[in-house]
C-alpha cells in the first residue's frame, strides 16, 4: 500500500425514510430557534410542507435560490436573513439550494442542515461556486461545510427520470475522479467503488419504476458516498472541464456532466489503470469509459453537448481555456487530445474502449 493523508469532514448524517420528522430534534441539537429555510421556486410549496418540522422555529422562507449560486440572489437572500434573525439555515433541495445555503454560511458562519433531493452530493462538501458577472469562482472553507444532512428517501420519490439518471451520473464523476486523484487514498477509494455500484444498480431499477424505494434508497446512499469523495479529495480533468463549459455556455450542470464524463474517464484510461479496473467492476462492465456511456444512454440521457445549446464553434474556444488554465491531471493535457474528447461528447460519439 502507497502512503496517504486522509483528511475527514466532521459532519452528522441522517438516512432513512421519513427522518424529516426528525428536524426539529436536529434544530435543538443545534440549540437554534429561528431557522431560514431555503428553496427554488419549484420546490416552495414542498419547502414550506417539509419546514413544519420544525414548528414555531421556523424564522422565514426564501425561495429563490437558483443554479450557479449567483452573489446578487445571495445579497438579496442575506437581507432576509438579517431582516428575520435567522440563527441557521435549512436548504430544502438540490445543489442549487445547498449552493444557497452555502454562500450564507460562508458569510455568516451561521450552521446550516441540509435536506437533498437531488444526488448532487454538495451537502457533504466544503466547496461553494459562485457566480458573479458570468464567471463561476469556486472557494473551499470549513464555514462552508454543513452540519448535519437530513437524507430522506421519500423525497427523492419526486425526482423525476431524466433527473435521477443525470443527477447520479454527476454523483458517479465524484467517485470515478476520486479514484484517480492525486490525494486518492484507501478509504474514499473505498466509498467510492460502493457508491459507483450504489448508482450502476439502483439507476437501472428507478429508470423502470421511479417509486422503487429499494432502488431510491440505494441511489441517495450512493449520493452520499459520492459527496463525501468529491469533498474530500481534489477532481481533475472531467471536473474542471465541465466548470469551464459551465461558465462558457451555462449548460445545464448534471446533463452536462452526464455528456462529458465517459470521454475525460477515456482520456485519462491509459494514465489511471488501477482506477479505470475499479470503476469497470463497480459498473459490471469491461471497460470504464464505455461502461457509463452505456449506463446513461440506455437510461436515455442525451449524450450530446450540442442538444445541451453548446455552439459548434465551442469545442475549440473550450479547448484553448482549458489548456490556459493549468491543473493537477492524471495524464498531461494535450490540446489535441482535449479536441478529441470535446468533439466527442459534442456529438455525442460512443467512447474507444481503452
Ligand atoms: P438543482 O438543485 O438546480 O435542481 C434542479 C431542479 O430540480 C430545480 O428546479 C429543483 O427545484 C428541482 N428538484 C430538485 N429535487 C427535486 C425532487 N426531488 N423532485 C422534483 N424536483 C426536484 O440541480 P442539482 O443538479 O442538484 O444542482 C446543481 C447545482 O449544484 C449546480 O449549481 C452545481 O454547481 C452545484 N453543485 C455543487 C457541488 C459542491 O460541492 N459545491 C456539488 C454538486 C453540485
Amino acid at each position: 500500500m502507497d502512503d496517504f493523508v486522509y483528511n475527514g469532514n466532521p459532519a452528522r448524517v441522517i438516512f432513512g425514510s421519513g427522518t424529516i420528522s426528525r428536524l426539529g430534534d436536529e434544530a435543538n441539537r443545534l440549540g437554534v430557534h429561528r431557522v431560514l429555510v431555503l428553496s427554488t421556486p419549484e420546490q416552495a410549496g414542498h419547502a414550506e410542507e417539509i419546514a413544519r418540522h420544525l414548528g414555531d422555529r421556523v424564522a422565514g422562507i426564501y425561495s429563490k435560490a437558483t443554479m450557479h449560486t449567483p452573489v446578487e440572489i445571495t445579497s438579496d437572500a442575506m437581507q432576509v436573513v438579517e431582516t428575520v434573525g435567522a440563527d441557521a439555515v435549512i436548504s430544502i433541495g438540490g445543489g442549487s439550494t445547498t449552493g444557497l445555503g452555502k454562500a450564507i454560511a460562508f458569510r455568516t458562519d451561521l450552521p446550516q442542515i441540509v435536506v437533498p433531493t437531488t444526488y448532487a452530493g454538495s451537502e457533504a462538501t466544503p466547496i461553494l461556486g459562485e457566480t458573479e458577472n458570468g464567471r463561476k469562482v469556486t472557494k473551499s472553507d470549513a464555514r462552508i461545510l454543513p452540519e448535519v444532512i437530513v437524507y430522506d428517501v421519500d423525497l427523492t420519490l419526486t425526482l423525476p427520470v431524466s433527473m435521477s439518471v443525470t443527477s447520479g451520473l454527476n454523483a458517479l464523476a465524484h467517485a470515478v475522479e476520486a479514484l484517480y486523484a492525486r490525494e486518492t487514498n484507501p478509504i474514499i477509494s473505498l466509498l467510492a467503488e460502493q457508491g459507483i455500484a450504489a448508482f450502476a444498480q439502483a439507476l437501472p431499477s428507478i429508470a423502470k419504476d421511479p417509486g422503487d424505494r429499494q432502488a431510491r434508497t440505494k441511489g441517495l446512499y450512493g449520493a452520499w458516498l459520492c459527496g463525501v469523495c468529491l469533498g474530500s479529495v481534489g477532481m481533475a480533468l472531467h471536473h474542471k472541464l465541465c466548470h469551464t463549459l459551465g461558465g462558457m455556455f451555462n449548460l445545464p450542470h448534471a446533463p452536462m456532466h452526464t455528456a462529458v464524463l465517459p470521454h475525460a474517464v477515456a482520456y485519462n484510461a491509459s494514465a489511471a489503470p488501477t482506477a479505470m479496473a475499479t470503476i469497470a467492476k463497480a459498473l459490471g462492465a469491461n471497460d470504464a469509459a464505455t461502461g457509463l456511456y452505456d449506463l446513461a444512454s440506455s437510461l436515455g440521457a442525451s449524450m450530446q453537448l450540442k442538444s445541451m445549446g453548446m455552439p459548434a464553434d465551442g469545442v475549440e474556444a473550450a479547448v484553448e481555456q482549458a489548456m490556459s488554465n493549468a491543473y493537477w491531471n492524471p495524464r498531461p493535457l494535450e490540446k489535441a487530445g482535449l479536441r478529441h474528447l470535446l468533439s466527442n461528447a459534442y456529438e455525442g460519439e460512443r467512447p474507444q474502449r481503452a
